[in-house]
């Protein structure tokens, strides 16, 4: 492959270069600073502090802790570029000098570990970082430039809350919604694709009501947990005989309970499932054969009740508008060079940043950058080891500083430029 060089650097990028340790101890503070969805106080402040001192008008406390910067800088497009910062409670095992030993109170009370596996410390700088160097550089583009800085993520509220809180109403509305993830791949690389780029899911909970009896008499029983085996075991079979092969979607049960003692049958099961799919018809099969599958399972036990289906959460499938994907292609091919933009398949992965663009009604595009040592990553998929690299939610999932902090900056900046003429 060519090595072309790169196109002459955009002017407005042209101090980054100096800026970066600043960014670094900006994205070190905020990673050992982490904080649980929806209770981003400090981290809101930190971008607030930082819109404020780049010339920004700046709206705080939109949807809880919600940051909104808007420079106007003449007649022209008007572009968001939007960063989510919450935290998620997992407790760090990355060994890093600067990882997080926070712990925090979730909202049913319990004290629980929190560190940014996620990578939203490391969007939070990207966005600090593209709006400073767009607001000192204003006489190289004219429009208006919103920065973003979203609540609760991780939980599919935060958009929601402040798009509830009036962001659609108190802000202009965008020409184009850009949004930017972390995510294993090599440093320096930019990915993205023309339509769903990130999944829909959905989080279900299922109450399998069976009758409690002694461990000894069964027949005394109608057994919850044989009941609940039997659908956990059934619900394999969506994916695999249900969905073509051309099509994708994933069930999972990532929580299967019943019983405290051995012998004891008890009266419940409770399953707790997550779906992702990447078409609306596939979603509602695939919903349906659960439901299906779950009340057969429960009638074919002879349960008393029929079984309780609660929907805990569902993030939209995120689309990427065409036109403005290829766009956005064209401007990132023509400053990184073709061989750092990827086209990638949609990703398993779920985010509420499709809701802007949806509930705006304007075009939104969502990329991922890579934050994986390049070479790490070359030598795992030489070995066909790539699965085995932390993923984001992992433990261990510990971006590369460099050039991950420099690329996620660059392609932002180089995003909102493609809509922003000079
Ligand atoms: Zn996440
Ligand atoms: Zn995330």
């Amino acid at each position: 492959m060519s090595n072309a060089p790169l196109p002459s650097p955009d002017p407005v990028l042209a101090p980054l270069d100096s800026m970066l340790p600043d960014l670094e101890s900006l994205y070190k503070d905020v990673h050992s600073h982490p904080e649980l969805s929806m209770q981003e106080k400090r981290t809101g402040a930190l971008a607030a502090e930082r819109l404020r001192a780049a010339g920004f008008d700046v709206t705080t406390g939109l949807g809880g802790t919600g940051v909104v910067g808007v420079l106007r800088n003449g007649e022209g497009p008007t572009v968001m570029l939007r960063a989510d910062m919450d935290a998620l409670p997992v407790q760090e095992a990355t060994g890093l000098p600067y990882a997080s030993t926070v712990t925090a109170t979730d909202r049913t009370g319990h004290t629980v570990p929190v560190s940014h596996m996620c990578g939203h410390d490391m969007h939070v700088t990207w966005l600090a970082g593209a709006s400073r160097l767009l607001a000192d550089a204003r006489p190289a583009w004219r429009g208006t430039l919103l920065a973003v800085f979203q609540p609760a993520e991780e939980t599919a509220e935060g958009a929601k809350a402040m798009i509830a809180d009036g962001l659609l109403e108190r802000f202009p509305k965008p020409d184009v919604v850009l949004g930017q993830h972390v995510m294993v791949g090599p440093a320096g690389m930019v990915a993205g694709r023309p339509g769903a780029i990130t999944s829909a899911a959905d989080s279900l909970q299922i109450r399998l009501f069976g009758r409690g009896a002694h461990g000894s008499m069964p027949q005394a029983s109608i057994d919850p947990v044989v009941m609940a085996a039997a659908t956990v075991m059934r619900l394999q079979g969506i994916v695999s005989r249900e969905v073509a092969a051309a099509e994708a979607a994933v069930v999972t049960i990532g929580a299967l309970q019943a019983g405290t003692k051995e012998n004891v049958i008890p009266d419940e099961a409770l399953i707790k499932l997550n779906v992702r799919t990447f078409d609306e018809g596939v979603r509602a099969r695939v919903l349906a054969a659960i439901e299906r599958i779950v009340n057969a399972e429960a009638e074919g036990s002879g349960a008393p009740r029929k079984p309780e289906i609660t929907v805990l959460d569902h993030y939209p499938l995120n689309r990427n508008d065409l036109e403005a994907s290829e766009k956005l292609v064209a401007a990132f091919r023509a400053y990184f060079g073709a061989e750092r933009v990827r086209e990638t398949g949609p990703a398993p992965t779920s985010e509420d940043f499709g809701s802007f663009g949806t509930d705006w009604h304007t075009p939104s595009v969502f990329w991922f950058v890579g934050g994986t040592d390049p070479r790490v990553y070359a030598q795992a998929k030489r070995e066909n080891r790539l699965q085995e690299l932390p993923v984001n939610h992992s433990p261990k999932f510990a971006p590369v500083l460099h050039p991950t902090l420099r690329t996620g900056v660059e392609a932002l900046v180089v995003a909102a430029r493609a809509w922003m003429p000079a």
